[in-house]
This record gives structure tokens, C-alpha cells and sequence, in this order.
């Protein structure tokens, strides 16, 4: 469990908050192996004996005072009595993990009903209303899922078009059912899937199936236009459907897969291929919205197709949680396919969307390998505790305590936006009853949460006490055991069987407490400040357009660089007039708050952000707007401000990061750049590099080390790219130096872009200090 604060000495009350102009709280990746320092939790056994405060309900830790009888909660100061057991369990206290770590992962006992056969379940849903290149991508993919897939696995094969198909692979030759997708949007699939084929029929054990089921694959074609016509018919106005019953063939298949659920399967994951829009049956989406709003600009232009069209995916997503179902989204298409509307079935489920424009380079089979390879844990609930003083905030939208000084600018503008929720991030489902508690139906050890925090009253960390804040984390999760890894060797079963684990995984951090703004300053960390910005411009631009999640990153900007100003001393008046005024944005004297002035224009530049005119697809803004709020800091970072870095050779490197200009190219003079954007990786050579160089870099050298560690330990496979300079098109490079663009994106101007950025920075926040 890794957890990363904005600021790690906190802000002494509210005043000093707001004096700071910085946004307050943490990231958390719960399942992550190792904390932020790489050091991993001390393992052990009964979870559930751990003490806990009959007062605030955290548990027993390192940071309590414990007395023979006694013990202080570290997070609210009562003193609780510990119990017999606590105390024979105490009387060694260096034999329990909670008196050795702050960072524990301790078993949980399972109950009776839990403890069932927990053979892990994937389903395989694709799309035929789709091409032959769309489904020999798919069948590479799914070749190299089974193959990722371990022993005692089940999988099954279904295909929805204007039909659903079921595959039983289990007999001699492989069978396959078909029932039809009514048309109309309201209309049920005619018979239950039990009774087209039952499932243990449809699910086949992956170990003896594994060349049917790859037999099976090949079978798969794409709907002819006869098929469709007569399937599907024609669409209202002549428009022609392409046949795509995705809403109603899922949830034919969650009530499918619910039969089983609790008795073979404790989660089944559902990987749906999907290549354009659901166009007939329930959860058919009306794809004519997109060329509306380039046709008239009818459509709200500023919110760019980002708020969903149907609740029906997200409901639909609340009865794949009840029938233990995660859906993964695979999306391979270059149409408008409505990913606003469908995301919900993906993230609320527990699961991913990937999303691919072509099947010429896509990395769909990598991605579905490396995702099926990693551990995952389910059934999670995440509970974060605090010391009484700050609680994870529940203020009004984007504008955190830290607007509130512009909020008298900003009063027309968040006027109609008041509601207050509470102000915590990541792909979660808010426990109904319990504030602060966060229901993860499925998570990997990348996923990463954010919370923002304020003070619970105006009295703030006391000064004369020294009790410093606190912060518990409390994971409680389920992970599946492969056989090989229990201990009954010799067991006589032939037949893999795999167990469910329980856990809880529970951090107890301290923090200091800053005692002036410099302090505060000098512990920024920036890496995790931008993440807290990207949740909440996502936030705003979902509900307010992009344009005002523009608006309101500038001006944030603006509020940081006044109160540095200001709390620096910085403002001096110069040679008479305003004019003379000396702004310094660029945080000279603060190196923490430095790489923010570059990290907020480059998320200006980011597609996440761009304007609609620029011509960002939306399905693609919404398919970034889902990556980015699951990313830890670092990587995040990796994607708003790429890493440039030169190489002399091909063997050694030159400088290890450049800024994203081309300025910075030319005047290193080095041949070879290597620049790592998260998603895309590209080797550029210089087009004066020595002709000589081979091209592309070999295996063995440096840099393609660099770059095979680089995919290794990516949650996504990023795509690699060699480009030839003054041979081949750069674009693609060229594309990713910022520095030099407009941040509005009206082209290339006479100022250079953040430079005169800056200044733009400077002049408003002139005008604000007036
Ligand atoms: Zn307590």
C-alpha cells in the first residue's frame, strides 16, 4: 500500500491552508506491494483479533502507547482496555506484526459460506457485427489470455450481433447456440440462457479445453450484410444498423453467469470486445449525436460529449456487482462508439476500458496478457481513518478551501454548481451507510484513489500538545490462491482447486505539522499535487465542460503564485508604477513548487484538456479521463509531461531529461532521444545523427534495456515507435514538444507557448493582487 501526501508537513489550521494556495491530501494505492519507500508489509495471521478503539474504531499500532492493560488509540487519544486475549497475544509483543510494523497485511478467518471452490471464471463476449481484422485481433488476444490463465480456470465463449451465440467446447466437436436480440430498446431476450445451453456446459475448463476452445475461436466471422438485413433490417430513416445487441446480450449474460455465483466462482471477469455503438436492443445508443454537434454545434460543444446519453449502462453495472460479474471493455474501432455512456459498465464493475483506434498497432493481445498475469484482489472495502482534527473533505466541487479567496470572481461561474459530495476519487462505489468507506469490487496493484482533506473545526493542529496528525488506512480485500501456492502437498486431488484468501491490509502513517508557509512549501510534493488536480479538472469538465476545467486550473495557477508572493515577501514595487511590479513565477526560491507552472501548462496541452476544436475525439477524452483517474502520481506524471531524455550513443546517455522543446533538441547536439509519454514510447533519431547508427536500436544495447524495463513495469503496454528524423514523419514527436505551442491551441504564435504562458500567468495574477 503506497501512500503519497501533496504536502507531508500539514498546514496548521485552515489560515494556513488557505495561505498556501495549495490542495491538501493524499493518493492511495491500496493493493500496491510495497509503500511508497519500497518496503513491504510484515505479514501474519488472525486480522481479525487485532484490538480496535471503541471510540473511533482504528485499529491497534505501532503509534499507541500500550500499557499492561491499556493501550491509547494514536488516532483520537481514549484509553481502551485489552482484552485476555490481547493480552497472552501481547505478552511476545515482538511476535505480532502490529507491534513491528506500521504497514501490516494480516489474514482474516473465512466464514463457513465463503469457503466454497473458487474457480476463477472468464467469459470471452465478441462483437461479429464487426470485420475480419477486428476478430483476428480478438483471437490473438484471447490465444494470449489463455495462455495467461492459470490451471483450474473455467472460460467461456459467447458472440453477440443481432443474436447471442453460446459455445460448448466441451464435446467432440464444438457447438453453438443462438438466440435472438429484440430491436426495440425495451425488449428482453426471448429465453433465459439456461435454457439455450446450461453453464457448466458454456464454461469449460481452460487445463483440457484449451485447444477447443482456440479450435473455436477460429470459427468466429463477422455478420454478413445478408445476415444483418435480415436480422437487423433497416433502421429508421434508412440508416443501417449494424446489428449490435451489446446492452442486451450483457445482461443476458450477468443473469447467465448469477446462477453460479457464490458456488463456482466468487468473481467472474467478463472481457467485452466491443468495435463500434450498441445499435439495436436494450442500451442501443444513438450514435448521430457526434455528427450533430460537428454539423450545427447544437450539442453543447464545451462538454464535448462527455456526460452519457442512458443510465441504462450504469444500472447495468450494479447488476454485474450483484451477480459477481467485472466487466473489462475492450473497445477496437476508429467510430464514434459513445464510451461516455458505456464506461460505467467497466469502471463500476471493478474492471478496465481499453480503448484502441486501429487494429494495426493496437497492443490489445500484450495488454490482455499482462492484465490476466498480475494479481488482483476483490470484494475490497477501503476505510480511511483520521486524527480528529482533519477529515477527508466534503466541500463543494473543485473549489477545495483553496478557491474560496477567488470564490467572489469565480461566484458567477459556480453559482449553479453547489452541491457538496465528498471528496474522494478513483473507480469506487461509496458505501452507502458509512462515510469514508470506499466498496472496490476489483482492483490490481496499480489502482490509486485520491482524497482531498480540510479541517473538522478552526482550531487546527495544536501547537502546545505536539500530537501530530494521523492517518489509518484499512484494506480488507479477497484474492484467489493458485494450488501450488497452499501448503497441503500431498494432498491426493488431481484436480486443481483453488482457495479464497481474506485479508486486511492496514497503514498507520504520521505526518509533521508545518510551522510557516516556507515550511509548507519545501514539503510539497508536485508529483502528487498534479494528481489532485487531474481529478478535480475531470470532475469539472464532466459536469461543467472543458472549458471551465481550463478556466478553473488557471486560475488556481494564478491563486498558488499570489499567496508565494505574497508569503515569500517577493512583491516589490518597482521603478514607479504597476508596471514595474515584480511577479516571480517561476518559484525560484521554492524547488518543490517549481515543475507546477510546466505540469499545469501541459495539462492544458494534454487531449484530457484540449478544446473541442482542436479536435480530440470524445470517445478518446473519456478513454484518457478513465486511465488518468486510476494512475499513481508518478506515472501520471509520466503522462502530462512526458520524459525527454538524449542518449550519445546508443550505449550511453547524454542528459537524462530535457524539456519538451525543440529548442532544448537542437542545442543538446545528441543523436538519439528517447521520449517515454506512459502511453507511447519513441525513439527519435536526430536527422544529424551519424548515418552509421543503426536503425532501429538492437536489443543488446542500453536503450533498448531502458525501454524493455520501461514496458515491463507498465500497468498498459505503451506503444513503441521509431522515427528516422528528416527520413520519416515526425509528427508523432513532434507532436509532444509543448513548450513551443499555443496553450489555447490556435497554432504556433509569434510569442513562444510557455513562455509567453507565463507571462499570461504573471498579468492575471498582477490583476488578481489588485
Ligand atoms: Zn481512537
Amino acid at each position: 500500500m503506497a501512500v503519497r501526501a501533496t504536502i507531508i508537513r500539514f498546514p496548521g489550521d485552515q489560515d494556513a491552508l488557505e495561505e498556501s494556495g495549495l490542495p491538501w491530501g493524499v493518493t492511495v494505492s491500496p493493493f500496491a506491494t510495497k509503500d511508497e519507500n519500497g518496503n513491504p508489509p510484515v505479514y501474519g495471521s488472525d486480522g481479525h483479533q487485532l484490538p480496535r478503539c471503541e471510540n473511533c474504531w482504528a485499529y491497534y499500532n505501532t503509534y499507541c502507547e500500550q500499557e499492561q492493560w491499556a493501550w491509547t488509540c494514536s488516532l483520537c487519544g481514549t484509553l481502551n482496555g485489552l482484552s485476555n486475549q490481547a493480552i497472552t497475544r501481547y505478552s511476545l509483543p515482538e511476535s505480532c506484526p502490529e507491534n513491528v510494523s506500521s504497514f501490516i497485511d494480516l489474514e482474516l478467518p473465512m466464514e463457513e459460506s465463503e469457503e466454497m471452490p473458487a474457480r476463477p471464471v472468464y467469459v470471452a463476449a465478441v462483437d461479429l457485427a464487426s470485420s475480419e481484422e477486428f476478430l483476428e485481433l480478438v483471437k490473438s488476444a484471447l490465444l494470449a489470455a489463455l495462455e495467461a490463465l492459470g490451471p483450474g480456470s473455467l472460460f467461456g465463449l459467447a458472440t453477440f450481433s443481432h443474436k447471442i451465440g453460446l459455445y460448448d467446447v466441451q464435446g467432440p466437436i464444438p457447438v453453438v447456440k443462438n438466440v435472438f436480440i429484440p430491436h426495440d430498446s425495451d425488449g428482453t431476450v426471448s429465453m433465459e440462457l439456461q435454457d439455450v445451453m446450461p453453464l457448466l456446459s458454456f464454461l469449460a475448463p481452460v487445463d483440457t479445453c484449451k485447444d477447443r476452445i482456440a479450435s473455436a475461436l477460429e470459427t468466429l466471422r463477422p455478420t454478413t450484410s445478408w445476415e444483418r438485413n435480415s436480422g437487423a433490417g433497416q433502421g429508421l430513416d434508412g440508416v443501417f444498423l449494424g446489428g449490435r445487441g451489446f446492452g442486451s446480450a450483457m445482461e443476458a449474460l450477468f443473469s447467465y453467469l448469477g446462477s453460479e455465483y457464490g458456488n463456482t466462482f466468487a468473481l467472474a471477469r467478463v472481457f467485452a470486445f466491443l468495435s463500434g455503438a450498441p445499435d439495436i436492443g436494450a442500451g442501443q445508443l444513438d450514435t448521430r449525436r457526434y455528427g450533430e454537434q460537428y454539423a450545427s454545434r447544437r450539442e453543447d460543444a464545451d462538454r464535448a460529449l462527455l456526460p452519457e446519453q442512458t443510465p441504462f449502462y450504469k444500472d447495468l453495472a450494479a447488476v454485474a456487482v450483484q451477480s459477481g460479474v467485472c466487466v473489462d471493455i475492450f473497445a477496437v474501432t476508429n467510430e464514434y462508439t459513445d464510451l461516455a455512456s458505456l464506461k460505467f459498465l467497466s469502471i463500476e464493475s471493478g474492471g478496465s476500458l481499453f480503448f484502441y483506434t486501429s487494429t494495426d498497432d493496437s497492443t490489445l493481445p500484450q495488454d490482455m496478457y499482462r492484465m490476466l498475469s498480475r494479481p488482483y484482489a476483490f470484494n475490497c472495502v477501503l476505510r480511511l481513518r483520521t486524527s480528529s482534527e482533519f477529515q477527508p473533505s466534503h466541500s463543494v466541487r473543485f473549489s477545495s478551501s483553496l478557491l474560496i479567496p477567488l470564490i467572489l470572481i469565480l461566484l458567477s461561474r459556480l453559482a449553479h454548481n453547489t452541491c457538496t459530495i465528498s471528496q474522494q476519487y478513483g473507480h469506487f462505489f461509496p458505501d452507502p451507510q458509512y462515510e469514508n468507506v470506499q466498496h472496490i469490487i476489483c482492483c490490481d496493484s496499480f489502482a490509486t484513489y485520491a482524497y482531498d482533506f480540510e479541517f473538522a473545526n478552526n482550531v487546527g493542529f495544536s501547537r502546545h500538545t505536539g500530537e501530530l496528525p494521523m492517518l489509518q488506512i484499512a484494506f480488507q480485500y479477497t484474492v484467489v490462491v493458485p494450488p501450488d501456492e497452499l501448503a497441503n502437498v500431498g494432498s491426493n486431488s488431481t484436480r486443481a482447486k483453488h482457495s479464497l484468501k481474506r485479508r486486511l491490509r492496514i497503514r498507520t502513517l504520521q505526518f509533521g505539522v508545518a510551522h510557516s508557509i516556507n515550511e509548507i512549501y519545501d514539503s510539497v510534493d508536485s508529483e502528487v499535487v498534479l494528481s489532485l488536480l487531474v481529478h478535480k479538472v475531470i470532475l469539472a469538465s464532466l459536469e461543467q465542460g472543458v472549458r471551465e476545467g481550463r478556466m478553473l486550473l488557471h486560475d488556481w495557477l494564478v491563486i498558488l503564485t499570489a499567496q508565494y508572493n505574497d508569503a515569500c515577501k517577493l512583491i516589490q514595487s518597482g521603478h514607479g508604477g504597476s508596471t514595474g511590479v515584480h511577479i516571480d513565477v517561476a518559484f525560484s526560491q521554492c524547488p518543490q513548487l517549481q515543475p507546477l507552472p510546466r505540469l499545469v501548462f501541459a495539462l492544458l496541452r494534454n487531449p484530457l484538456l484540449r478544446l473541442h476544436e482542436e479536435g480530440v475525439h470524445p470517445d478518446y477524452r473519456i478513454y484518457l479521463q478513465c486511465l488518468y483517474s486510476a494512475l499513481e502520481p508518478s506515472s501520471l506524471n509520466r503522462a502530462i509531461y512526458p520524459l525527454l531524455t538524449s542518449y550519445a550513443s546508443l550505449d550511453k546517455q547524454a542528459y537524462p531529461r530535457h524539456s519538451l522543446s525543440r529548442a532544448a533538441l537542437i542545442t543538446s547536439g545528441s543523436p538519439i532521444f528517447f521520449l517515454d509519454a506512459f502511453t507511447n514510447l519513441i525513439v527519435f533519431y536526430a536527422s544529424t545523427a551519424d548515418p552509421s547508427l543503426p536503425f532501429p536500436p538492437p536489443q543488446d544495447c542500453l536503450l533498448r534495456t531502458t525501454i524493455n524495463k520501461l514496458k515491463q513495469e507498465r500497468c498498459i503496454t505503451p506503444k513503441l515507435t521509431f522515427i528516422k528524423g528528416g527520413q520519416d514523419d515526425a509528427t508523432a514527436f513532434e507532436n509532444y514538444l509543448i513548450e513551443e505551442q499555443d496553450v489555447e491551441g490556435s497554432g504556433f504564435t509569434s510569442v513562444m507557448g510557455f513562455v509567453s504562458f507565463l507571462e499570461e500567468i504573471n498579468q492575471s495574477t498582477l490583476e488578481y493582487l489588485k
